[in-house]
């Protein structure tokens, strides 16, 4: 099942590690094609090459469009070289078997993310790129394919060891290459639809490309693996580890959880804290400095912080990266870091620190999937958001400034905590945090419940609940979940209205003298 490589053809739009791999090529006596481009740089390089044009006697024409899709390309590709028929065939045409395919395609995806107009994106869909691809993969008893740069060193190694390639060698390369295929006309597809306006096209595809395979999935009984999507959204999938183990699949998703929600804290108004368990906040905070911050977000439940995520909205500094290591950490993920800041994490071997180089835009369209038995849900992640001028105050009482502040910021962390949830904030920091409940008045029980009992804790003289104001991601639909934030302590409550009982329940805080406002949005989270 080994086979000599003596002919193969390189049509390559990235030519990372191109030269190299081409001269160790030409060395073993490998006699290479090229279209144009790449063909110039092999030329360039002094590697002897022969154009494609030249084999299939035609030019490249109609801007690059046209350029390998000729048979005496694909049915050197395609020929079963043990096939009578087939061998002669190639005989009684002059077609030369190629053995070695080396294609990256056209940079679609990247044209797309770099905002180009419809008519750049259409230009760079490559054609004839796919097609060679799927030939050779097709022909995998005989021709290696090649499709990603970091592949480059494998051949030469197979090369190496075996003077050919091995079959198991091309089927490997053949599955990635499919995968290849297969992801370029999902991103075609479902850029196509985007910039058609079809939020619901009748077929879908979704495509990824492995990032990390790990020890274990959500248990260490499932399996596990983690794809990049190619949309380089800053956040785990694109950041750099700098110190630590490697990231399990629960640090991965608490981890995005935490980035996410600090996201949402425009940097510039300066600086936020999320502590993150089990996708849940345990902590939120802005403060005056990073390290306040951080303090006042750890201060809203010390004992759930332990072990948890921690995300920042800004560099990372030395002073935060003291106080972070004072408890066990799991990860900590920011835009940046100080040198003086890794140096102190660099104590802790199993800390992991993670930079992205800035923050995700929350208001960005991204799509959302979950998977259920038998098909997928697809909708737009929750990017919604209610301006200050859109909120109605519904109380005799409106909020003071100050209140507005903590309404709105509990609101926005409302948003990032699973349903039902009963947000508690006081002087821009959560206080309690009710979470996931099948009830509303659970949830606020519990918010409350931990208020106080962190209260305690600090050694304060009453709850921090007390004073505080209160968010529910959805609607009240009776007077006793808001009652129940009036008697923890909360005098300002921000929600989305909309229930039957909407004046019962405003009548009920006007009685206890409460200030409520109205979002006429909902942040359900599952
Ligand atoms: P070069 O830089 O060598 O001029 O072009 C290399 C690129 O052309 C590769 O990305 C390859 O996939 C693509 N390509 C090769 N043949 C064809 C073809 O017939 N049509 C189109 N549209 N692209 C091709």
């Amino acid at each position: 099942t080994e086979v000599p490589l003596r002919r193969a053809l390189i049509s390559v739009s990235d030519k990372t590690g191109l030269i190299e791999f081409a001269t160790a090529l030409a060395g073993r006596g490998v006699e290479i094609l090229s279209t144009g481009g790449t063909a110039k740089a092999l030329r360039d390089a002094g590697i002897a090459v022969r154009d494609v044009a030249e084999v299939t006697g035609f030019p490249e024409m109609m801007d690059g469009r046209v350029k390998t899709l000729h048979p005496m390309v694909h049915g050197g590709l395609l020929a079963l070289r043990d096939n009578a028929e087939h061998v002669a065939a190639m005989e009684a045409h002059g077609i030369g078997a190629i053995d070695l395919l080396v294609v990256n395609l056209y940079p679609f995806e990247a044209t797309v993310a770099s905002g180009a107009d419809y008519d750049t994106c259409i230009e760079n869909i490559d054609i004839g790129g796919p097609a060679m691809i799927r030939a050779a993969a097709k022909n995998h008893a005989f021709v290696t394919v090649v499709v990603d740069t970091e592949d480059y060193a494998d051949v030469l190694a197979e090369l190496e060891a075996t003077g050919g390639t091995s079959l198991a060698f091309r089927q490997k390369m053949a599955r990635t290459a499919y995968a290849r295929t297969a992801a370029y006309d999902a991103a075609v597809s479902s850029w196509m639809a985007a910039a058609q306006g079809d939020a619901a096209p009748r077929r879908r595809a979704f495509a990824g490309t492995l990032k990390q395979t790990m020890r274990y999935g959500e248990n260490p009984h499932q399996q596990a693996a983690f794809y990049v999507d190619g949309s380089n959204r800053p956040g785990v999938a694109t950041a750099v580890q700098h110190q630590g183990k490697e990231l399990s699949y629960n640090n991965i998703n608490d981890t995005d959880a935490a980035f996410e929600l600090v996201a949402e804290f425009d940097p510039a108004d300066g600086p936020a804290c999320a502590i993150i368990k089990h996708a849940n906040p345990c902590g939120v905070a802005r403060g005056g400095s990073l390290l306040d911050a951080y303090r006042k977000a750890f201060d809203c439940d010390r004992t759930s912080a332990f072990g948890g995520i921690v995300a920042l909205n800004q560099r990372l500094d030395a002073a935060t990266a003291e106080e972070i290591v004072k408890i066990f950490t799991e990860v900590v993920i920011a835009p940046e870091a100080d040198e003086a800041a890794k140096a102190i994490f660099a104590a802790k071997k199993n800390l992991r620190l993670l930079t992205t180089g800035a923050l995700p835009d929350p208001r960005a369209a991204v799509t959302a999937y979950k998977q259920v038995a038998g098909g997928f849900l697809v909708q737009d992640k929750d990017t919604g958001f209610v301006p200050e001028a859109d909120l109605r105050v519904v109380t005799k009482r409106a909020p003071t400034a100050a209140e507005m502040d903590d309404l709105r910021f509990a609101w926005t962390v409302a948003k990032h905590v699973k349903s039902n949830a009963i947000v508690y904030v006081r002087d821009g920091a959560t206080v309690g945090v009710g979470a996931g409940q099948m009830s509303r008045v659970d949830s606020s029980t519990i918010a409350a419940l931990k208020a106080g009992r962190m209260g305690a804790e600090l050694g304060l003289a009453e709850t921090p609940a007390k004073g505080s104001v209160v968010a529910s991601d959805a609607f009240f639909p009776f007077a006793d979940g808001l009652m129940a934030a009036a008697e923890a302590g909360a005098t300002a409550i921000i929600q989305p209205g909309g229930s039957m009982r909407d004046d019962e329940v405003i009548a009920a805080a006007d009685a206890a003298g409460l200030a409520m406002v109205f979002t006429g949005m909902r942040h359900f989270r599952h």
